[in-house]
């Protein structure tokens, strides 16, 4: 469920009309709702109720600041992969020790920003990182809070591209020789092993994948009890994937998720975390954009918006969907067309949708993309130089723009000539 309902004819974010906000900063852009970030987090918050818990919302699916600060104020912690990220959520609020390192390539300079900071816990994947933290920690005088991540080999039946959980992925550490590692840390100076830490993959839409790794992290930390080593702590990752309104074999419901998750590991007395990122803050966006030209090819209809892959670049990226449906509600029974819907880069992959049956439009008329709040904004460029598009924030019947557009001479302007041309 999210707050992007037409009311009166119009598409709405809570209680701002969209055409509203695209007459004040202009199109393409992005829209958050308030009330469906909040909602989101809170669904996974009460799933974990009756056991110790902390919901890290995994930031690098949307890092604006307005939105870190929001769910930093409703009490979750944040998982950061990388220095900026740790430095942004800081920026916005959060404190130290609600925020989870996670990532396969921490530099040095990284660690020390978050250990000079206040860190609530480092996700290592490989020993030589392990080496490279237990060094900084020393040489800082401080101890780092770890977990291990581990690599369970479980197929998360996931895209290729956002699969993270199998042998053959370059993350974490096989399970099979997680002892050895645990082993390697606790000589190691600097550091204190806390916990275990696992995260198999994005968009999962089934419990099974989930419950196969949690079973194997919870067998390991019996394991690793008995070898000695406090295992206090379990980091449970992210990935839940989230419903689209075409879906009819819609995933686990946040309830259904933290029920199994109190299945496998409640028994074990750990502090549980959980980082998901999607599931927030995907349904929580809309990007709307304007129809430039309705153009006719070879058997086909053009619909060409002014957004681009360059604003949205999960379709091109990873086959992702995004329900598109126009800014003004269609009539029931209306006419539809079926478009291929394309932005104008000079690209075949700047295609949004093929052959996708929409009600008949007309040029500068807006649409909405659906679910495109998570890993939307974050992985914008200005190819093309085309400046990064607005983000706004609804909150009831208030709107803010939460990042501003730049303006042409802004972004050139970043781009210096050397003297001697
Ligand atoms: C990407 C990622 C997440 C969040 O994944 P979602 O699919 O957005 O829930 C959580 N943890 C780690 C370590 C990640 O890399």
């Amino acid at each position: 469920m999210d707050h992007f309902l037409y009311r009166d004819g119009q598409l709405m974010a809570e209680d701002v009309s969209i055409a509203e906000i695209a007459a004040q900063v202009g199109t393409p852009f992005y829209v958050y709702s308030s009330a469906t970030l909040l909602r989101h987090f809170k669904l996974f918050d009460d799933a974990l109720d009756g056991i110790d818990h902390l919901v890290c919302f995994a930031m690098k699916s949307l890092s604006n600041q307005a939105v870190l600060k929001l769910l930093g104020d409703a009490g979750a912690g944040m998982d950061v992969v990388s220095g900026g990220e740790y430095l942004r959520a800081k920026a916005a609020g959060v404190s130290g020790d609600k925020i989870v390192f996670s990532g396969i390539g921490k530099t040095r300079d990284e660690m020390r920003i978050a250990l000079e900071g206040g860190i609530r816990q480092f996700n290592v994947e490989s020993e030589p990182e392990m080496e490279a933290l237990s060094e900084v920690a020393v040489s800082l005088g401080k101890a780092a809070p770890i977990t291990v991540r581990v690599n369970p080999d479980v197929d998360a039946k996931t895209h290729a591209k956002i699969s993270t959980g199998k042998k053959e992925d370059k993350f974490g550490i096989p399970i099979s020789r997680a002892r050895d590692v645990y082993a390697m840390a606790a000589d190691l100076p600097g550091l204190k092993v806390i916990g275990i830490d696992v995260h198999i993959g994005s968009q999962l839409t089934e419990l099974e994948p989930f419950r196969l790794a949690y079973r194997k992290v919870a067998e390991l930390t019996e394991q690793l009890r008995s070898d000695g080593h406090e295992i206090s702590r379990l980091d449970l990752g992210g990935g839940l994937g989230i419903p689209y309104a075409r879906d009819n074999n819609a995933p686990p419901l946040p309830i259904e998720y933290g029920a199994m998750i109190k299945e496998e590991v409640g028994h074990l007395g750990c502090e549980i975390e959980i980082e998901p990122g999607r599931l927030i803050s995907g349904n929580s966006g809309i990007l709307v954009t304007k129809v430039i030209y309705v153009k006719s090819g070879e058997g086909r209809k053009f619909l060409i918006v002014d957004g681009a892959m360059n604003d949205l670049i999960r379709p091109a990226m990873y086959e992702a969907h995004h329900d598109i449906i126009p800014v003004i509600e269609p009539q029931a029974g209306g006419e539809q067309t079926q478009y291929d819907i394309v932005g104008p880069i000079c690209e075949s992959g700047d295609t949004f949708a093929k052959g996708r049956n929409m009600p008949t439009l007309n040029a500068d008329e807006l649409v909405a993309f659906r679910s495109a709040g998570a890993y939307g904004a974050v992985m914008a460029s200005e190819y093309n130089s085309r400046p990064l598009i607005p983000e706004v924030l609804v909150h009831g019947d208030q709107f803010a723009v939460i990042r501003r557009r730049p303006t042409f001479e802004e972004m050139i302007n970043r781009d210096s000539i050397p003297e001697w041309l």
